[in-house]
């Protein structure tokens, strides 16, 4: 699990999970520290990168990769959300959120990038990440977004499951899907893990 800890100000997560011969990044958090550099203190297998919708506090880490994965439902929004998104912007949110005594320590260094349009593929309900070893499967659960996925991990029993069903589950956006739509692919969710 990596969150960042120059803040108090924010409840981002994301999961670095290792395969044989593949890591998996599941969400990027912030965009607030060089993500990429990070994981390779963790691990020396490639690091693919999957979001698990498309929300600018799962994704803002992106742009140290050089693609992702996305629910193939929420590319239009991510391409429309990353759009003029400067460095110089993301450099002010991470002073504002800083506690004090990291405050003076955050610069317009390697820490931070642009954002900018990159390779993006697409995500589907019953895709599996084969990281050697170790499977990850990807089960839609649209609701707080439409087509946000979770990521379940059979030898853990762990599901990553992103904001599609968390204590706090929003479904007030302008991509959320109806209060019925959502438990239903709770519903779906709950099938696979009978499985
Ligand atoms: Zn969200």
């Amino acid at each position: 699990m990596i969150r960042n800890s120059f803040s108090d100000d924010t409840e981002a997560l994301c999961y670095l999970v290792e395969g044989r011969d593949y890591a998996l990044l599941i969400d990027s958090i912030l965009g607030m520290g060089n993500l990429k550099a990070f994981c390779e203190t963790q691990t020396d297998k490639p690091v693919i990168l999957a979001n698990t919708h498309a929300h600018s506090d799962h994704f803002g880490g992106n742009f140290f990769f050089d693609s992702c994965y996305m629910p193939h439902r929420n590319i239009g929004f991510f391409q429309n959300s990353i759009n003029g998104v400067k460095k110089q912007q993301l450099i002010e949110m991470a002073k504002e959120r800083a506690r004090d005594e990291y405050r003076d320590l955050i610069q317009p260094d390697e820490n931070f990038t642009d954002w900018f349009p990159m390779k993006v593929y697409p995500l589907y309900d019953g895709d599996v990440f084969d990281l050697g070893e170790r499977k990850i499967e990807v089960i839609e659960v649209g609701g707080h977004t439409a087509g946000s996925v979770v990521l379940i991990d059979p030898l853990t029993r762990i599901a990553y499951s992103g904001d599609s069903c968390n204590g706090n589950t929003l479904l007030e956006f302008p991509n959320s899907l109806p209060i019925i739509s959502s438990m239903r692919a709770l519903l779906h969710l709950k099938e696979n893990q009978n499985n």
